[in-house]
């Protein structure tokens, strides 16, 4: 995977923004007002140039699709949209963290440095947590 990186953009959304978007979308994201928070996004793909750039900013499982915030390079998300997540998956059976159509490499073909880093970091932190290293002990 050496050279093949996410973007790594970030921009923040705001709770009234995402909140507006959802009251557009229509009764079924409203529905999910509760897990509505003001958040730093990343741009997790794969992609040249300065945009746009694409986040998910609330997603859920069972429907299919997300709802993702667009942006154009220093600026906050001006857009919303709810997309169909990308169906591919990999050898693994790992679904796509991505939408449907998206440009670039599926999560599994590119790497991204921040989650390197947590995963580098993770036992650690089990260990803090619990006193042994539990599912990361090889
Ligand atoms: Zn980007
Ligand atoms: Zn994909």
């Amino acid at each position: 995977m050496l050279g093949r990186y996410v973007c790594g953009a970030k921009s923040v959304v705001h709770d009234s923004a995402l909140l507006d978007a959802l009251t557009e979308l229509g009764e079924y994201w409203l529905a999910h007002q509760d897990r509505v928070e003001s958040q730093t996004v990343t741009c997790k793909l794969e992609h040249s140039g300065s945009g746009p750039h694409w986040a998910v900013v609330l997603g859920d499982g069972e429907w299919g699709s997300a709802v993702w915030a667009v942006w154009m390079g220093n600026q906050e998300p001006d857009s919303f949209a709810e997309l169909a997540d990308c169906p591919a998956l990999s050898d693994n059976e790992t679904p796509c963290g991505l939408f449907l159509l998206h440009p670039g490499g599926h999560t599994w073909e590119v790497s991204d440095p921040e989650n390197e880093m947590w995963e580098a970091i993770a036992p650690a932190l089990y260990y803090a947590q619990f006193g042994h290293y539990g599912p990361f002990t090889t």
